[in-house]
């Protein structure tokens, strides 16, 4: 080696010469359209098998590659040159597909997203992610060109990715990083027009670090990656885009920082000028930061003025259920890390930590990303129904007073990419029965309902040639470990041939993090050895999944299933795939018969492995938690548990457990091997049926993308829109606005209340009601007063409740008025309501603001006292 310190090192790019016919295949190759298109993936394939295989399914590494000869060959055979004329057809097309909101009534206009997040998973030779975050961003993507929706998307260029997995004999991971070949990958440098590579500097703590940038491109959305690997940084900042969740602390903010500031940076050297900023996770929560310092230096506006606006433009989609997985960085370390920074955003240091924490008044409390992105984003959503209610749950604290189904979170349950998880075989059969609209408008639930009149031989006979393609596949990935393990080939052979292409075969893959429970299935061996060891109906289960490198408990995990296998003699029945990725979960969500997955109750915020096995017909049998706690029908899989949260681990253990068994024992097996006399399990064929009509359009990326952009895009663009005509006036009078609210609201208070709630109401009748508040200096018209009432409870309390807005009727003088309005009850019972004012006005509609809620207090506590009403403190919806 000769290292550059000894030598000027020049360097410079060969590219693949290919033959004029075969010059194509570079366009395809360096689009990662053809990660989606079985057709694409095809032609690499007929180039050289051996040689697709090798380069870990890399096109452009394997162009490259290629002999001469090859090249000769292939430039001549008309087969494949028509094969390649016809991809190229299906990629213009797809290039220039009219977009899908040209094709809705929404009219917005110009506009541009900018999507941020640490990772991305687009295909397997690219390893920038590590596992269900960026597979989603990498979904997103792949939609969002397919929907052409107007998205740039922004992260990091990780020199190693992410670790890769194997196991020692004893079955404890070990871990190793690959070094990404960028030259030999479809990312290529962004370059000036003095061909230089363009580059952005981010200020660290006594230094710039220069950051360059690369972009790949997938389908029509480009993504543009920053990499701090560059000659004019000392080697430890060169070292910060060096591994994807690598690394402590420091290294996490020092990354967060290049992701969230560098990433506007690069924006603005691209000349690229987002309308809505979507952090997916906080990760790149400090680019409102950035954004605020560029409407400052621009315009010349106070802090919160360019907080106005710079949080209408930002949407923040928060995935983690537990406090446990949110960034925090000590005080400490962001003093030290924006000590000059925030100088350029017109912030004293308290300001900026008040931004991270959820109790503004804690000196000790660290500066968490969530909160940053939170009291940055006037949008917020989780990722299935069910995080939805427990990111409200998490989070309510920030909205002090506010009824938690209030609370501004909402949801945008993920979904995934239907041609990028689908097994080549099922959509050939789909084309077949459904024509190629599937392919396209793949969230449309009525192109899905031909799934039901396919003939179940058909759908069965594909389900099993996918099985035994991974059951071949699996022995070979077997042989590979256990060779490198130092196995006896007796061993390798007995283990191998062990497994069948016939039996029930169960998947588990999924990060081994202690929550996800990997060993549940362990807790009864001798159950669980009766379903492994049953000579006429057995089971066998295929199991991958790698464990963060610093968690010993999930390491642990991994070896105890390990182990159990080979001590109990089952290893060819439970079997370990190492090195879970994007190529793994493909075999495994398209080859196996039914999906497992058992995480602790709300722990897990959404899944979408499960997703990708139901698309393919795989049954999902899982706890009623994320997606399944929306998607469960007994008709297309089943549910271990119906929904329960126990307080003792133990006992959810042994319950759920003891469920698990059940179903496998009564309902699973008998019903997989239940065959007619075609050897078709007509009963099973059935689910399969339901399963992906049903699942396949509802928890489909391109759904999530039509939804982000109506739920959360869209309104962002309106409201910024707004804010910002005429030189920002409604963002500044919004600011002040918010001012002369604050200032005025401990004055407000409810004198009294009148309604005629002694004699009882008619269902459909309406009840009047009136009352007389206290405005100070407020207008009436800066405040809306409303009646907020649903059904009551046994303690009084309001168990839901939905507001409605009262008239001003009288101005009695002194800043005092009289309210009227009315409510209807829709069905029988009990029930009640409550008067709050909050903030009027059309840019606060829709709008709740942390602190400014105001109830009528209980008749017990004195007026205008810190408000704490019981009635509504009890108040949860769900
Ligand atoms: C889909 C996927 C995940 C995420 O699956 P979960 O169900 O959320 O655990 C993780 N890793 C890989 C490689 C995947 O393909």
């Amino acid at each position: 080696m000769l290292s550059p310190d000894l030598a000027r090192i020049r360097s410079f790019k060969v590219v693949p010469s290919l033959p004029e016919p075969l010059k194509p295949l570079l366009d395809i190759a360096n689009n990662m359209w053809w990660s989606w298109h079985p057709e694409a993936v095809n032609l690499f394939m007929r180039l050289d098998r051996e040689l697709w295989q090798q380069t870990n399914h890399n096109p452009v590494k394997m162009l490259g590659m290629l002999p001469q000869k090859t090249l000769e060959t292939m430039a001549k055979d008309e087969g494949f040159l028509s094969s390649l004329e016809k991809v190229l057809e299906n990629f213009e097309n797809h290039m220039k597909r009219t977009p899908w909101l040209d094709r809705t009534d929404h009219k917005p206009g110009d506009f541009k997203v900018a999507y941020f997040c640490s990772e991305f998973g687009l295909t397997e030779c690219f390893q920038i992610y590590s596992g269900g975050l960026g597979i989603l961003a990498g979904d997103h993507l792949k939609s969002a060109s397919e929907l052409g929706m107007p998205l740039v998307a922004v992260g990091l260029l990780y020199r190693h990715g992410y670790f890769q997995q194997y196991l020692n004999a004893d079955g404890w991971q070990q871990e190793y990083l690959p070094d990404l070949d960028f030259a030999n990958l479809p990312v290529t440098r962004v370059r000036n027009e003095d061909k230089q590579q363009l580059k952005v500097k981010v200020e660290m703590p006594g230094r710039d670090v220069t950051c360059g940038i690369w972009k790949v491109q997938v389908g029509r959305i480009p993504l543009y990656l920053l990499d701090t690997n560059m000659p004019e940084n000392d080697v430890a900042d060169r070292a910060i885009t060096g591994q994807l969740y690598g690394g402590d602390m420091e290294m996490r903010i020092k990354q967060e920082i290049v992701l969230g500031i560098g990433g506007v940076r690069m924006l603005n050297a691209l000349g690229i000028k987002p309308d809505v900023c979507h952090m997916n996770e906080g990760h790149s929560a400090f680019l409102a930061l950035e954004r605020i310092r560029d409407l400052i230096e621009e315009k010349n506006i106070t802090f919160d003025e360019a907080c106005s606006l710079a949080s209408a433009q930002n949407v923040f989609t928060t995935h983690t259920p537990v406090p446990a997985g949110i960034d925090r960085f000590p005080p400490d370390m962001i003093k030290r890390y924006f000590k000059d920074y925030i100088g350029n955003v017109k912030l004293d240091m308290e300001g900026l930590l008040a931004l991270g924490r959820e109790n503004v008044f804690n000196k000790n409390e660290f500066f968490s990303m969530a909160v940053l992105a939170i009291r940055t984003s006037d949008w917020a959503n989780g990722v299935s129904k069910l995080h939805g209610v427990v990111s409200r749950d998490m989070w309510h604290n920030i909205w002090p007073h506010v009824p938690r189904h209030e609370v501004p979170i909402t949801h945008v349950t993920n979904g995934v990419h239907a041609r990028t998880w689908l097994s080549g075989d099922l959509s050939n059969l789909l084309d077949r029965y459904l024509g190629s609209r599937w392919q396209n408008d793949s969230a449309d639930h009525s192109v899905w309902q031909a799934v039901e009149e396919m003939p179940d031989e058909e759908i069965w006979d594909v389900h099993e040639s996918r099985r035994q393609r991974m059951i071949l596949w699996a022995r070979r990935q077997l042989r590979k470990q256990m060779k490198q393990r130092g196995a006896s080939e007796e061993h390798i052979r007995d283990v191998c041939d062990g497994l069948s292409a016939k039996n029930l075969t169960i998947g588990f893959a999924r990060r081994f993090a202690t929550y996800k429970r990997g060993n549940l299935i362990l807790r009864d061996a001798e159950r669980l050895l009766k379903l492994l060891r049953s000579t006429d109906k057995p089971v066998q289960f295929l199991i991958a999944g790698k464990s963060h490198p610093a968690d010993g408990g999930g390491k642990d995990l991994i070896r105890q299933i390990v182990q159990f296998a080979r001590q109990s003699n089952v290893a060819h029945r439970i079997v370990f795939i190492e090195n879970y990725d994007m190529h793994v979960a493909r075999y495994l969500v398209q080859g196996c018969d039914v999906w497992m997955n058992n995480p602790r109750r709300g722990m897990e915020a959404s899944g979408t492995s499960g997703m990708k096995a139901a698309l393919n017909g795989v049954l999902n049998c899982s706890i009623m938690d994320g997606w399944w706690d929306e998607a469960y029908e007994s008709d297309l899989g089943w549910a271990i548990g119906r929904g329960e949260e126990y307080a003792n681990p133990e006992v959810a253990d042994d319950i759920e457990s003891k469920s698990l068994y059940d179903l496998l024992e009564k309902e699973i097996v008998p019903l997989f091997y239940d065959r007619d006399d075609h050897g078709v399990p007509r009963g099973w064929v059935k689910k399969m049926k339901r399963c992906i009509s049903q699942l396949a359009p509802m928890f489909n990326s391109n759904r999530q993308v039509q939804e982000y952009a109506e739920k959360l895009y869209l309104p962002a663009l309106r409201r910024t829109r707004v804010l910002e005509k005429d030189n920002l006036k409604e963002a500044i009078s919004y600011t002040h606005q918010n001012y002369r609210l604050r200032d005025n609201w401990d004055k407000l208070y409810v004198e009294s209340v009148d309604a005629a709630t002694e004699s009882p109401l008619g269902v459909h009748d309406s009840l009047g009601v009136s009352s007389i508040v206290y405005l100070g200096d407020l207008k009436p018209e800066e405040v809306r007063v409303q009646v907020y009432s649903g059904q009551v409870g046994n303690d009084g309390e309001l168990l839901t409740g939905n507001a409605f807005d009262m008239d001003v009727a009288e101005d009695l003088g002194d800043g005092k008025y009289r309210f009227i309005g009315s409510i209807n009850a829709g069905t029988s019972g009990r029930y009640g309501f409550a008067i709050r004012i909050v903030p009027g006005g059309l840019n606060f509609e829709g709008m709740v603001i942390p602190g400014l809620i105001l109830w009528e207090q209980p008749a017990t506590k004195p007026q205008a006292a810190e408000p704490a009403p019981e009635q509504t403190e009890a108040v949860e919806q769900n």
